[in-house]
C-alpha cells in the first residue's frame, strides 16, 4: 500500500467541509492513517511550499494557507498518491471533473480546498514534515 500527503485547505476549513471532503476519499478506497488540525505560520507555510518561491502566487499561496487551520492528513491505499489526485481533480475548479472535490467545493485556482503530493519522493518529504512515524496507525 502506498501512502501520500493531504492537506485540507482554509477555504474548505472555514466552510465546514472537513468531513464532506474526507468522505470522498473514504470513498475512493483511500484510509486517513494520520490527520491534526493546525494552524500554519506564514513561515511555515513559506518552507512547505519552497518549490514554489519563484512562482507569481507564492506570496498569496503562503497568507492564503496560514489564514486559517488546515487538516493535514496521511492517506493509505492502492496508488494512494495518483487516487488521491483523481478525488481532488484538477488544480483550477474550472477544469475539474465533475463529482471531485475542486469541482464540488474549490472556490478559485488558489483558494482550492486540498493539497495532495504529487511523487513518492514528495509525500514522502511532506509526510515527515508533519507527522512523526509512530503518529502513522
Ligand atoms: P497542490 O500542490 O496544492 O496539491 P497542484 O499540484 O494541483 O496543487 P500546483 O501547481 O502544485 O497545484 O500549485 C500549488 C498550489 O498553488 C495550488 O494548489 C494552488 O493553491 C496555488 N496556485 C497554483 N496556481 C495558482 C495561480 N495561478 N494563482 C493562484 N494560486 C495558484
Ligand atoms: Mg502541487
Amino acid at each position: 500500500l502506498e501512502r501520500t500527503f493531504s492537506i485540507i485547505k482554509p477555504d474548505a476549513t472555514r466552510r465546514n467541509l472537513t468531513g464532506k471532503i474526507n468522505a470522498k476519499f473514504e470513498d475512493a478506497g483511500l484510509r486517513i492513517v494520520a490527520q491534526k488540525r493546525i494552524l500554519m505560520t506564514k513561515a511555515q507555510a513559506g518552507e512547505f511550499y519552497g518549490v514554489h518561491k519563484d512562482r507569481p502566487f507564492y506570496d498569496e499561496l503562503c497568507e492564503f494557507m496560514s489564514s486559517g487551520p488546515v487538516v493535514v492528513q496521511v492517506l493509505e491505499g492502492e496508488n494512494a498518491i495518483a487516487k488521491n489526485r483523481e478525488v481532488m481533480g484538477a488544480t483550477n475548479p474550472a477544469d475539474a471533473a465533475a463529482g471531485t472535490v475542486r469541482a464540488d467545493f474549490a472556490e478559485s485556482v488558489g483558494e482550492n480546498s486540498v493539497h495532495g503530493s504529487d511523487a513518492p519522493e514528495t509525500a514522502a518529504v511532506e509526510i515527515a514534515y508533519f507527522f512523526a512515524g509512530t503518529e502513522l496507525v
